[in-house]
């Protein structure tokens, strides 16, 4: 029997581009079904990250189409790494990729893909972004200066340019599931279980209708979310601020006992003191804050919430309902 490879697609408000990334991807189906040496079947699995428009009704058309075409969808916008996890919980595949719907990711990459992953050692074949000069001059700096910070500040080694386009062996898939933290960063999650990746580069397409979902806000908020899930840099830093700060007032100290001794104690100083006052106690309030992030993390964790919330499942459309 054929191997069955999960082909995985969050998607936000795409219903234009559906239909175009639909006719694309169904061609690479074919070609992996006719691929001479080891063909493979697929399944088609569309996330429905809560939409506003019509990409759930054009999902139902595509499953009534097709039955290997399933789709899951969300009760409101969850987030596309909320997406990237109902995916991989609910696929029946031995393989599994993931894969935008905006056709950045280009559908006919698969077949390389998958001859890689089964032809070499590997468990996971990854693709990064080797155009890094298409994007923006703000956005590519901070992103390059974002994954050289995060591989300093933690144990990971995430490439420059990494993506979600990754297909994956059953293993890892399983691996991922089993960590079980509700604040999820994939790039770092799939670097954290191990196992053997294959980096491939690729350019991204163009994106030929509809907008990014991502704003600059956002994207600065999600660094800061893999920053403080994967690394405890920042409190280090705080502690051994605060012990070095602890040294200096204590020679401070000794140098004043000392000074007061042979000069005497003429009233003087009153602009250190203040600036040393303003100094310190900023410096309290923001590792105050620092501290504080992680704890809005763990109280976060420890409410166990769910990542999502599923509305409806292809298995409804077959219901009739
Ligand atoms: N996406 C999602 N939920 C979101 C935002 C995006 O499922 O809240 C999906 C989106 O439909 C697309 C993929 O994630 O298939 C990548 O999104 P986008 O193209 O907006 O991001 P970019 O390519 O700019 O990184
Ligand atoms: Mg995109």
């Amino acid at each position: 029997m054929n191997k069955l490879l999960s082909i995985i697609v969050p998607c936000y408000n795409e219903e234009e581009v559906l239909p175009i990334f639909m006719e694309a991807v169904t061609k690479v189906r074919d070609g992996l079904r006719n691929l001479p040496d080891a063909p493979c079947d697929t399944e088609l699995l569309f996330v429905d990250d809560g939409s506003s428009d019509q990409s759930l009704e054009i999902l139902k058309s595509f499953h009534r189409a097709d039955s290997t075409v399933r789709y899951i969808s969300f009760s409101r916008n969850f987030g596309k790494e909320a997406a990237i996890l109902a995916g991989l919980k609910n696929i029946k595949g031995d393989y599994a990729v993931l894969m935008d719907a905006d056709m950045q990711h280009p559908p006919e990459l698969l077949l390389a893909m998958y001859k890689e992953l089964i032809s070499s050692k590997c468990d996971s074949v990854a693709m990064y972004r080797d155009d890094r000069k298409k994007e923006g001059f703000f956005r590519r700096h901070f992103s390059s200066l974002f994954f050289k910070l995060l591989n300093k500040m933690s144990k990971l080694n995430i490439v420059n340019g990494a993506t979600d386009f990754r297909m994956m062996k059953r293993i890892m898939v399983n691996a991922v599931l089993s960590m079980p933290e509700t604040n999820r960063f994939s790039k770092g999650i799939f670097n954290w279980v191990g196992f053997n990746t294959k980096w491939l580069p690729f350019e991204t397409g163009e994106r030929p209708v509809g907008r990014s979902k991502w704003s600059t806000g956002k994207l600065i908020s999600y660094s800061f979310d893999a920053l403080l899930s994967f690394s405890e840099v920042p409190l280090k830093i705080c502690s051994w601020m605060g012990l070095i700060f602890c040294f200096i007032a204590f020679m401070i100290g000794i140098f004043h006992f000392i000074k007061t001794l042979i000069f005497g104690d003429p009233v003087a100083g009153f602009p250190t003191l203040y600036l040393m006052l303003l100094l310190i106690g900023g410096l309290i309030l923001l590792f105050l804050g620092i501290t504080g992030q992680y704890l809005a993390r763990i109280y976060l964790e420890i409410k166990q919430r769910p990542v999502y919330i599923v509305k409806e499942t292809e298995s409804d459309t077959d219901k009739g309902e």
